[in-house]
């Protein structure tokens, strides 16, 4: 019997293999979510051939919001910006340069900033490995069951290791952020009680009330409800409240109805992104830049669906699939999205001040535009940047539906 292995190797029995450097995609080290063809598949590929990718996840569900960070794209690669990191008193020599119009015509066209936005996940795809010249190389499995399948994946045929994609972060531009938020508001509309007769259908007609998540004291009646607006309604779920009861200021808990074919009157449980596994499509079209089989970036387009009515537990789900206590706790312990999405990749406990670390960030990206740090014996001082940040965790945006 094949065991999944991924869970059960050790990491010194792992194959050395750097994705920096051999520009390979090891899923158990590489801890970004991915989703596009290997190298030796583009390079299969005639320019303008198109490409689908497939996978099945899980999002999970976080404290508070997604963890939003800026980043610049300079230099043909993205760099973590540092405009909005309490480190830096609103430092960032690429935002300098960017804002600035000394910064010349050609290679500004070259910069943007943007907001991403950073959420983790579980990726239920499964990859063979296997060392080529020396470099582990991966390759999707074609089976998605636990086991593999041999009738339907030679690899699996041939008795290749086989590893679960597993734990993940997947950062998303705003836009794609919001195709998500989308698929998310569709699904809290659904009711999803543990009753035959209502499971699946839409809920209606919702909201009647909100209450206190600590003590259920009621913050707005049926009554209020009936004459607000729905905008005003949308805004109250949105914000938090201070209970007049028991003082917790927090989000009201919404108290929403579904009827009964009989016109009885149900509280309804809403379904979520959490609760379901999505399916993200991606599709794009091969180029070749410089000699080398790429991807070009403005093909690329994503799709995410949900699909059935298949609301799950994930942790059921894992065990389901053979998983065991240790395994779980492994797949699902929550990653440092501040540490994983650190500017420079620089950990600042390693320099003998938080200036000196600063300025090694600020070097970097000095060089990185070709120019002097601006910031060079600078006393940190604000620049009253756009700090989006400093709403990190508050917008807590998936309550939108
Ligand atoms: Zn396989
Ligand atoms: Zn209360």
């Amino acid at each position: 019997m094949r065991r999944m292995r991924a869970f059960t190797v050790n990491r010194e029995e792992r194959p050395q293999a750097r994705s920096r450097q051999n520009k390979i995609w090891p899923p158990w080290e590489d801890s970004n979510f991915k989703l596009g063809p290997s190298l030796s598949e583009l390079e299969g590929m005639r320019d303008g051939q198109t490409w689908k990718k497939t996978a099945l996840v899980r999002f999970l569900e976080p404290d508070e919001g997604p963890y939003r960070y800026r980043q610049s794209f300079v230099g043909g690669r993205y760099r973590i910006s540092t405009a909005d990191h309490p480190d830096f008193g609103g430092r960032d020599v690429i935002h300098h340069y960017w804002s600035q119009s000394e910064y010349g015509e050609d290679d500004y066209r070259n910069l943007s900033q943007k907001m991403q936005y950073a959420l983790e996940l579980v990726d239920f795809r499964y990859f063979h490995s296997e060392v080529v010249d020396g470099k582990m190389i991966y390759h999707e499995c074609d089976s998605s069951h636990p086991k593999g399948d041999p009738r339907r994946c030679k690899m699996c045929e041939s008795g290749m290791d086989r590893l679960f994609g597993g734990h993940k972060a997947w950062s998303l531009s705003e836009y794609r952020y919001n195709q998500l938020m989308d698929v998310h508001s569709d699904l809290q509309n659904i009711c999803i009680n543990d009753d035959e007769e209502l499971f699946g259908k839409e809920i209606f007609p919702g909201t009647i009330g909100f209450s206190c998540a600590s003590c259920d004291t009621e913050l707005k009646s049926e009554k209020e409800l009936q004459v607000m607006p729905s905008a005003e309604k949308e805004s109250f779920y949105l914000s938090k409240h201070t209970c007049p009861e028991c003082g917790a200021n927090d989000y009201a808990k919404e108290i929403a109805i579904i009827e009964r074919a009989n016109g009885e009157a149900v509280e309804a449980e809403r379904g979520s992104m959490f609760d379901k596994l999505l399916k993200i499509t991606a599709t794009g079209e091969k180029t070749t830049i410089n000699g080398r089989a790429r991807t070009n970036p403005r093909s690329i387009n994503y799709t995410i669906t949900h699909e059935g009515q298949e609301f799950s537990n994930l942790e059921q789900d894992l065990v389901d699939m053979g998983m065991s206590d240790e395994d779980l706790d492994e797949v699902l312990k929550p990653m440092d999205l501040k540490w994983h999405y650190r500017p420079e990749m620089l950990d600042p406990a390693k320099f003998d001040s938080t200036e000196d670390y600063v300025q090694e960030v600020l070097d970097r990206q000095a060089s990185a535009v070709n120019r002097e740090n601006p910031y060079k014996n600078d006393v940190p001082k604000s620049m009253s940047y756009n700090n989006g940040n400093s709403t990190n965790g508050s917008s807590k945006s998936w309550r939108k539906r």
